[in-house]
């Protein structure tokens, strides 16, 4: 289950929580029971994804790959 980060602009503490994908938009409440709470991209919850995309997006560019940048 993927883990997102979110955080309080009330206390402005970070916290995690884990929720399935279909959720991830979903508002939180801040541990210390504040609603007022924005989702950030958490490096921690992209670790699986990230690490097989970072090749493909680095040599997949396109546009050196077409002679344009040349
Ligand atoms: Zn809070």
């Amino acid at each position: 289950m993927p883990m997102y980060e979110f955080k309080c602009r009330d206390c402005h503490d970070t916290f995690e929580v884990n929720r399935p994908m279909s959720e991830s938009s979903a508002p939180a409440t801040c541990p210390s029971g504040h609603s007022d709470t924005v989702k950030l991209l958490s490096m921690a919850g992209l670790a699986g994804s990230a690490s097989a995309a970072g090749p493909a997006a680095g040599g997949g560019g396109g546009c050196c790959g077409g002679g344009c940048c040349g």
